[in-house]
């Protein structure tokens, strides 16, 4: 049997590791277009700020290790399922028994002039070394961020580490917005504002101008800003190109069935490229986070090594590493009930639906939040425990390692 996983992201290469637990002799062929070894995308700030392995979440032999062809730097451009092939860039086609499309997402900024080169982003390796080598090299020594959503965020922060004078506009009335709720993401931005990023929110960019490479960002308000490094953060999207043709159904992401396969034979489908069900609510979406390409990525490895195994459903999870104030947001932000306690620097927020907890911000203090993490996963009915759960010691001693884990593994 031949098993091909294009991309080799969280979700391919956990796609592997379960495979190879069962089976050692299939052939499995991964291939990437990026021009590096496996590699965690949480970890480049780390990365850039103190140094730290990037690939240390996998050994550099990993591939040899895990007995597979790993090929960098090939683009897949086409899947052909009648006759079970993939095609390359160059030309070169590859046939398969089973495929995993594992190919992560991109960024997507809806701006004019988008496609203007002097254009940075932070989604990937190559983008995020082109980005950093510009700083390193002492030719950019001031950046403007479009968007202050999680990764915007994340940019933000590292320039400033990085010694850049940073200002970052987003068209919304507050950072985080699909993450935070208005409250938590008001000391956020009190945070980047100490960390001497110059944040205007309500600010709305519609283009990016310049004479052949971009230069500035034009507001709606018809002012335009200037700075030496222009860097979109304005969403990301699947990459779904080499779908075209196929006949695999797709909306926003790949639609998949609980075993995460495609609607094509012997195609399966993991990570930020796949819409799944929410393991909270049952509403079908895009789910771009770590935990849940590792999942998708074990699930489907399961299934196309002959182990049926159903998909629960993804998480809202996520978590700021260098605000210097932790931060854990997890699941709905709004309920029929809301408990709330704040503490100086900490602001502790929990989400109550019909009973069940939906979901809860913490900022400054995050105790007990693998506790509460299981019981909004396990759907529990929280009604005789309602006042208890703002505690930060609620729960002391109970088993939720599981839990915490997820949280504490991003990098
Ligand atoms: C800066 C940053 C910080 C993040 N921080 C967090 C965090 O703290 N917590 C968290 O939960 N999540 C975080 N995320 C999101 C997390 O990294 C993603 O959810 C995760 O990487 C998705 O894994 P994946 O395997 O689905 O896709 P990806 O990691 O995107 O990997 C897909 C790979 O496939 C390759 N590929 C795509 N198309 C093709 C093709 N046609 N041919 C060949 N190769 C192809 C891509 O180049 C890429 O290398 C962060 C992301 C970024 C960028």
């Amino acid at each position: 049997m031949k098993i091909i996983i294009i991309g080799a992201g969280p979700a391919g290469v956990t796609a592997v590791e379960t495979m190879r637990t069962f089976d050692r002799q299939t052939e499995i062929i991964m291939l990437t277009d990026e021009p590096y070894l496996p590699y965690s995308p949480p970890a480049m700030a780390d990365h850039f700020i103190h140094g730290s392995n990037l690939h240390l979440w996998r050994e550099l032999d990993w591939a040899e290790q895990s007995g597979i062809n790993f090929r960098m730097g090939v683009h897949v451009s086409a899947i052909e399922p009648d006759s079970h092939r993939i095609r390359l860039d160059d030309g070169e086609v590859i046939y398969y028994d089973q495929l995993l499309i594992a190919t992560g997402a991109r960024l997507y900024a809806p701006l004019a002039g988008a496609e203007l080169p002097g254009i940075y982003n932070f989604k990937s390796l190559s983008a995020a070394e082109n980005l950093v080598s510009k700083v390193r090299s002492g030719i950019a020594k001031s950046a403007l961020v479009v968007g202050a959503g999680f990764i915007g965020m994340e940019i933000a922060l590292l320039l400033r580490e990085l010694g850049v004078e940073v200002a970052q506009i987003e068209m919304l009335d507050q950072v985080m917005a699909a993450m935070l709720d208005a409250e938590t993401a008001s000391i956020a931005l009190k945070q980047m504002q100490a960390h001497g990023v110059d944040v205007h929110l309500k600010t709305k960019a519609i283009e990016f101008v310049g004479n052949g490479s971009a230069n500035g960002v034009k507001l709606e308000s018809g002012q335009v800003l200037k700075a030496d490094l222009l860097i979109a953060a304005t969403g990301v999207k699947p990459n779904l190109d080499l779908l075209n043709g196929s006949g695999i159904s797709f909306e926003r992401g790949i639609l998949v069935n609980s075993k995460l396969q495609t609607n094509a034979p012997d195609v399966f489908a993991a990570g930020d490229c796949v819409e799944t069900p929410d393991l909270v609510t049952g509403e079908t979406f895009l789910h771009a986070i770590f935990p849940n390409a590792l999942e998708q990525g074990r699930v489907a490895g399961m299934n196309m090594v002959g182990y049926p195994t159903e998909y629960e459903g993804a998480e809202r999870m996520n978590s700021l590493k260098h605000l210097g104030l932790p931060i854990i947001a997890a699941g709905e932000k709004q309920g029929d009930c809301v408990l709330r306690e704040r503490n100086n620097n900490s602001l502790r927020t929990i989400y109550i639906q019909e009973n069940r907890l939906a979901g809860f911000q913490l900022v400054g203090d995050i105790r007990a939040a693998g506790v509460l993490h299981s019981l909004m996963i396990q759907k529990s009915d929280v009604r005789n425990i309602q006042n208890r759960l703002l505690d930060p010691n609620f729960g002391e001693g109970m088993v939720a390692m599981g839990a915490m884990g997820v949280i504490t593994t991003f990098s």
